[in-house]
């Protein structure tokens, strides 16, 4: 790849850091769990093959996507490990899903009955994991009060029909990554709901070699919940609030470099509504990165960039394509040097907390027009470009 491209902004991907926390989580489930990488989202923006891919080497036993697009694009990238499909798909898709080996959540009767239909008339069978909304309150099987009875009727039905394969069966926690007496009663109230349902189906004879519910804040708290499989995503990419509780490492790191510097007079306004004036005499860097790239406009006069000599505030407004910094006293910052924007220097979580948000946004909003480039090992390993070029 042309270096130039690279030295504009880029994404460095570190997979011995994604080596890392695979591993981080492997010892903590023990031999006897199974391990679901969520890679949905374009493995969180950190690119879902490469990352896949790094996965299916170290023994995933696991992968999950949240559309059918999504999983095409990991068998189109050559990945064979069994693929989880998260959301919906149009039940007209079934025969794809079965030509490429997925698995898909069925999240009421009425989609298994369509799924089941469209099975038989391919002559196929579909896996399928059952999806149970224990308080979630979005997909999933109602079996929360007054719906349990007609809940578990609706499941085992669900798993009895035709041409239907039911390998699994699972829920998603809504605060699990949250501390509290209030947030872990919820957590703790949904883990039992999940239990009386996976209890009165066994009771009708309905087991599933598949039991599983632990996303990444669950993986941290709440090891008697792992059933047969964990399913971390965010944990994965060493971020998040509980990275530092699993020992986890950062794997994204967002880079751009200086690409002009210029010394303003005092009273000088910079940048788009004139945010920010200039006290006294400023060396400003430009560097080509803007939230068309992934950095939020909302970070504007919020954050600094990481220089090799330090922190360089952001002046002004952040814009489409460039963004201005202070490097007044940076007097070893040049010209093409590289800034980090977030990664191990400057956590992705703390930009996130300064506008109120979560890393997993960050993550997946660096944009198409940044490259990923794979480190492995210290070496770089492979460059991808997102554009069409
Ligand atoms: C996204 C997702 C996960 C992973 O959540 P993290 O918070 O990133 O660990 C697990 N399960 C389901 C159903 C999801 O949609």
């Amino acid at each position: 790849m042309d270096d130039t491209i690279l030295r504009r902004t880029w994404a460095e991907i570190d997979l011995d850091a994604l080596a890392h926390n695979y591993q981080q989580a492997r010892q903590k489930i023990g031999p006897k769990v199974k391990y679901l990488g969520v890679v949905k989202a374009d493995a969180y923006g950190h690119g879902a093959i490469q990352t896949a891919r790094e996965l299916e080497t170290l023994g995933t036993d696991y992968l999950a996507v949240s559309s059918l697009d999504e999983a095409r694009e990991l068998r189109h990238g050559g990945i064979t490990a069994p693929i989880l499909i998260l959301g919906h798909t149009p039940p007209e898709m079934t025969p794809q899903l079965i030509e490429h080996h997925l698995t898909q959540t069925v999240s009421a009767q009425a989609k298994a009955e369509a799924y089941s239909a469209a099975a038989v008339a391919c002559g196929g069978t579909l896996r399928i994991h059952i999806k149970v909304d224990t308080g979630m309150s979005r997909l999933g099987f109602l079996v929360r009060g007054g719906h349990f009875t007609g809940g578990i009727e609706a499941i085992f039905r669900s798993c009895a029909l035709p041409n239907l394969e039911a390998e699994g069966i699972f829920t998603h926690f809504a605060v699990a990554d949250e501390d509290g007496g209030g947030d872990e009663q919820y957590t703790l109230e949904q883990f039992s709901i999940f239990t009386q349902v996976l209890d009165a189906l066994a009771e009708k004879g309905r087991t599933f070699p598949l039991r599983h519910c632990v996303n990444s804040g669950a993986l941290a708290r709440y090891p008697e919940m792992y059933l047969d499989m964990v399913r971390p995503g965010i944990a994965l990419y060493g971020v998040g609030a509980d990275a530092e509780r699993l020992d986890l490492r950062p794997v994204m790191a967002l880079k751009s470099c200086v690409s002009t510097i210029k010394i303003f007079d005092p009273d000088t306004d910079v940048s788009y509504g004139r945010t920010f004036r200039t006290r006294e005499k400023t060396r400003v860097g430009v560097l080509p990165i803007g939230y068309a790239d992934g950095l939020f406009r909302s970070l504007s006069n919020r954050m600094s960039v990481q220089t090799i000599q330090g922190p360089a505030p952001i002046l002004g407004r952040i814009c489409m394509d460039m963004t201005m910094v202070d490097l007044s006293g940076l007097d070893h910052v040049h010209v093409g040097d590289e800034v980090e924007l977030f990664g191990t220097r400057q956590r992705v979580d703390l930009l996130a907390a300064l506008i109120g948000t979560i890393p997993y946004e960050l993550t997946c909003a660096v944009s198409k027009r940044v490259p990923r480039r794979y480190i492995k090992g210290g070496e770089v390993v492979e460059e991808s470009l997102r554009l069409l070029l």
